[in-house]
Formats: C-alpha cells, structure tokens, sequence
C-alpha cells in the first residue's frame, strides 16, 4: 500500500469513484463516507457512496444520505458502478470482508483501491494507497486530516463539518474515551467556527428512538443481564424472540453493551445478538483488558483494544455459554 500522500496529485485529475465502509455503518462509517462523498464532489469528480447493507434510522438525516445505495437492495446498480470505478475508496474497515456480499463485487474489480482506516491489523497489501492509523479516534477525524493536508481546507463546508462531527462524537463516545486528542478538539472548534449545530447531531443521533426500543432495554437489563463481579465482567444475550417481540429495527442495539461498563468495577462487557444469519458479540472495556485479541481469539472478530465485536454460528445460548467458560482464563488478566 502506497502512502496516502502519493495519491494527493489523483485529487486534480476527473475520476469516477466508489466510497464504500463497513457494512451495518455506524455514524463513523456513514460521516466519513459522506464527508468523503461531498469533498470529492466539490472537487468535480464523479462520485457514489455505496454501503454494503442497510443501516440505523438514526443516520437518515444526514447530509447526503439519501443519495446512498444499499448494495442489498440494489445489486446490479452497484455492480456497475463499482465495475465502472477508477477507484473505490475503503473507508471505517480494515480487511475486504468487512463489506459483506460487496466483498466478492470489490475484490473482481480492476479499480484502484484506497484505504482510509483505524482498525487493528489492516489488511493492507490488498489495498493501493491508503492510511491505517490505530490512534485516531474516528475515520472522520483521518477524512478531516485528508482534506486539510490534500490543501483543501477551504472546501469544508456545513455538510462536510456536520458528517465529520458525526464520525468524531460517535466513535469516541462523545468526547470521553482515550482517544480523545487534543487534535479531536481542535478539528471540533475548527467545525464549530464554520457553523457546526453540534447539540442537533447529538439530538438526531440519540434522541430519535421508539418506546418500543426502551422498553426493550429495560427488560434486557431486567432478564438478559449477568454480572461476573468476581472477573470484573458482564454480559448479556438477546434472543430472536426480543427482537421480534419490541419490534426492532438496525441500529436499535447499538450502545447498549456500554451500559454494562457503567457498573461500579465492571471493565469488560459483551453483549450477544442473535440476528438472521449469526450471532453478533459486541466487546467493551476500560483499561487495558485487549477485547482485539479476545474477540480474534474467540469469536472470528476484531477491532480495537476498547471496542471489538465477532460472530458464532452457534445457537445464542451455545455461544453464550462458550464465552462464560472463556473468560474464567482470563481471571488474572480480568482482575489486575
Ligand atoms: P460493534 O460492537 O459496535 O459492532 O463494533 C465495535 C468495533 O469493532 C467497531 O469499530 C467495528 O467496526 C469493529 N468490529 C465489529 N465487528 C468486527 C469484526 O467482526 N471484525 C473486525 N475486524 N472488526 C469488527
Ligand atoms: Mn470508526
């Protein structure tokens, strides 16, 4: 992977390109896709963002979004346009088959790749150019760095700062985990000074759930919740039948496994999902205690230190069970 500097001369020359990211985009994902997204569009090139699959309601009010394909929903479309790409832009991932059923569509095209990314053990020889960089805080805040360092921070308009907002609050869990550098607040005040709403992103993001959806987090901390005290741990499984039974949407889940860190000494927390296909874990934790390597190791995922997620193809219960037994190893580890 070459330096993404040496792609910077590409910015003056007309391309067609693919911005795609993780599938199930969080707001890190969806922010630095269409900041990306109206960046290169200022620049006059011809630009789509594809998502792999579709995403939480809580992102449909972003600037741009409603120009988004789901690749799902619109396969021969994307196919096309990725086949007809001089580049595809890889943004919030670090390996290909982050991207689901796009993976197979990307990986058969001729375009080139770039990889934007602060994910753990990146897969880079499968990229052209790019940039993995596990100490930023947010894909946003390497699109932010991106634009400033091409020289075109003059094209940072309202739309862009508000999707990067978006990417720099949500993936640092507004402005309180580790990650939260002196250059997060300086990127913010530079957004602010262009006119950032920040208080409307925080309420389209957090304030726009269902009853259902808190009815249902009440009774997943009532009956799905189990507490380790002696391994510091916590964990909770939702079955199939809570999905169905409050009616939730994608997105509806997400930040729950945080919770559990809000109790008294807990440093790890998982949360396991039993969705369609897979059972979906969600790892968190304070402190030093690697989730990366833990969901490497157990559950065919990764991630960061602090935030990993991984998958079984057991039952919920199975898979449950499993990871109850594995972190007895871990005591020591746990308790330190
Ligand atoms: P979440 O638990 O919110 O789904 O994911 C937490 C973090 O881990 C996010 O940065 C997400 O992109 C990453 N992540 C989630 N699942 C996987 C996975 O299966 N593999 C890898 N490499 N990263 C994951
Ligand atoms: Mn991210």
């Amino acid at each position: 992977m070459q330096p993404i500097e040496t792609f910077f001369p590409f910015l003056n020359k007309p391309f067609k390109a693919v911005i795609t990211c993780h599938q199930k985009p969080d707001g890190d994902a969806m922010g630095s896709t269409l900041s990306l997204y109206h960046f290169l569009k200022s620049l006059g090139h011809n630009v789509t963002v594809i998502s792999p699959t579709n995403w939480a309601q809580f992102l449909d009010w972003m600037p741009g979004v409603e120009e988004v394909i789901d690749f799902e929903a619109n396969r021969e479309l994307s196919t096309q346009l990725v086949n007809d790409a001089d580049y595809i832009f890889c943004l919030d991932f670090n390996i290909l088959h982050r991207t689901k059923n796009l993976e197979p569509v990307i990986a058969a095209s001729n375009a080139l790749k770039i990889l934007i990314d602060h994910h753990q053990q990146p897969d880079t020889p499968n990229f052209h150019y790019g940039i993995s960089d596990v100490k930023m805080s947010s894909t946003c805040e390497m699109i932010y760095d991106f634009i400033v360092q091409s020289g075109h921070s003059n094209l940072i308009n309202l739309d862009i700062a508000t999707c990067l907002y978006t990417g720099l609050m949500t993936d640092t869990g507004s402005f309180r985990f580790p990650s939260t550098t002196a250059s997060v607040h300086k990127i913010v005040a530079h957004l602010k000074e262009l006119g950032l709403q920040h208080s409307k992103i925080h309420e389209n993001i957090y304030d726009q759930g269902s009853e259902a959806r808190l009815k249902f987090m009440g009774n997943a901390f009532l009956n799905r919740m189990q507490v380790f005290p002696e391994l510091n741990a916590a964990m909770m499984s939702i079955p199939k039948t809570d999905i169905y039974r409050f009616d939730l949407k994608t997105g509806d889940t997400e930040g729950l496994v945080n919770y559990l860190l809000s109790i008294r000494g807990i440093r790890f927390a998982a949360i396991v999902i039993d969705r369609e296909e897979e059972r979906k874990w969600s790892f968190r934790s304070k402190g030093s205690f690697d989730v990366n390597i833990f969901a490497r190791t157990h559950f065919e995922g990764g991630g960061h230190a602090n935030a990993a997620g991984g998958r079984s193809s057991k039952s919920v219960d199975e898979t449950a069970d499993d990871f109850k037994n594995i972190i007895q190893e871990y005591k020591t580890q746990l308790t330190q």
